[in-house]
C-alpha cells in the first residue's frame, strides 16, 4: 500500500476511547498521522482537551490566557514536555529525548490514561457497583449464567456469568432487601426479587411476573433498601415505595439518562438525593463494542407518614 493510502487507512480506523477525547476529528488524526501532530501555536478545542488532560492526569499548570483562548502556548508546551518526559514518550530512534509535540505516541498514552481515569472516578461511586463481578466479596463463579430464553432477562458479563453492573453497594441492609422487576443480579447482595401485582397496578403485565412475588405481600416499613436497575418506576410502584419502605431507606436507581430525568421531581418529593451521576460499563476488552453510559441516581428517603396525597399525585 503506498503511504498517503495507509494514512488514510489508519485515519479512518481510528477511535479514540476516553469520553473527553473521542470523535474529536483533530486529536484522531494526531493519532495516526505524523502530518497532524498539534504544536505550539495551534489552537481550538482540541488544544483545550489537551489542556484538560494535562490538568486532570499531571497536575499541570497552565497560563489562564493559554486556558481561555485554548492556544497552545509556552505553559502548554511546557505541561507536553513533563508529561512525555515522566513517561519517557520518545520516538525512537530518531529522537534521543522527549520534545513538547502531541503527536501518535502521546495522543495514544493520553487517551489511554484519561480512560482509566474516567473510569476510576467513576468507580468511586459509595452506592452503586460499577463493575461486572459485583463489589461485594462472594464466589462470583456460583452466579447463574444465562440458560438461553429461559432467562432472558439475565445481562450477561463477558464471561457468560451474570453481570452485577448497577446493583448497590453497601446496602443498608437493617431491613429487608428488594430489587424490583429484578433477575437475580442482586442476590449476591441478600436482595429478594419483587414485582407490583397485574392486578393492583394497571402499568403491570402478567407476561413479565415470571414467577417473582408481588410487592403488596411485603409489610409496611418493612424495607431498607430498594433497587430498581433498567425498571420502570410507575405510578403504582411510586405510591409502593412509600408504603413498603422504613424512614431512611435507601432507594437505588439506574437507568438511562432520560428515564432518571423524569423522575427527579419524584425522588426529590420523597427524599433526598445523595448521590447523583454517570456509571459506565466496562468494556470486556479493546475490541468490545462501545456500551452506551448509564445514568444512576441514589435516593435516601425520608418518608412523611403525613405526606400530602395531593403533593404526591401531581408529580
Ligand atoms: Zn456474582
Amino acid at each position: 500500500m503506498v503511504e498517503p493510502l495507509r494514512e488514510l487507512a489508519e485515519h479512518l480506523s481510528m477511535a479514540l476511547e476516553s469520553e473527553l477525547f473521542k470523535n474529536d476529528r483533530k486529536l484522531e488524526a494526531a493519532a495516526v498521522s505524523d502530518h497532524s501532530h498539534v504544536l505550539k501555536g495551534a489552537s481550538g478545542d482540541h488544544v483545550a482537551k489537551i489542556q484538560q488532560a494535562l490538568q486532570l492526569l499531571d497536575s499541570a499548570v497552565i497560563a489562564k490566557a493559554e486556558l481561555s483562548s485554548k492556544r497552545y502556548g509556552a505553559s502548554t508546551a511546557s505541561a507536553v514536555l513533563t508529561f512525555k518526559r515522566r513517561r519517557d514518550i520518545v520516538a525512537r530512534p530518531r529522537q534521543s529525548q522527549a520534545d513538547d509535540v502531541v503527536g501518535k505516541m502521546t495522543v495514544a498514552v493520553l487517551d489511554e490514561e484519561m480512560k482509566a481515569f474516567e473510569l476510576s472516578k467513576q468507580r468511586k461511586s459509595a452506592y452503586i457497583c460499577a463493575d461486572y463481578y459485583g463489589c461485594a466479596e462472594h464466589d462470583h463463579s456460583k452466579c447463574r449464567r444465562k440458560d438461553k430464553e429461559a432467562q432472558a432477562e439475565i445481562e450477561v458479563s463477558p464471561d457468560g456469568t451474570m453481570s452485577h453492573f448497577g446493583t448497590p453497594r453497601n446496602p443498608l441492609g437493617s431491613g429487608r432487601m428488594v430489587c424490583i422487576g429484578g433477575a437475580w443480579e442482586a442476590e449476591y447482595l441478600g436482595f429478594e426479587n419483587f414485582v407490583p401485582d397485574p392486578l393492583q397496578d394497571p402499568d403491570m403485565l402478567h407476561s413479565w411476573v415470571g414467577g417473582r412475588p408481588f410487592t403488596h405481600t411485603l409489610r409496611p416499613q418493612s424495607v431498607s433498601d430498594i433497587c430498581f436497575r433498567s425498571t420502570p418506576l410507575d405510578r403504582f410502584m411510586r405510591w409502593e415505595i412509600l408504603r413498603i419502605c422504613m424512614q431512611g431507606a435507601r432507594l437505588t436507581y439506574v437507568s438511562d439518562d432520560p428515564v432518571v430525568r423524569s423522575l427527579m421531581r419524584y425522588f426529590s418529593a420523597i427524599g433526598r438525593v445523595i448521590e447523583s451521576g454517570t456509571i459506565t460499563e466496562p468494556r470486556a476488552n479493546a475490541d468490545a463494542p462501545k456500551v452506551s453510559s448509564r445514568y444512576a441516581v441514589t435516593t435516601v428517603l425520608r418518608i412523611n407518614p403525613w405526606l400530602d396525597p395531593k403533593l404526591l399525585s401531581r408529580i
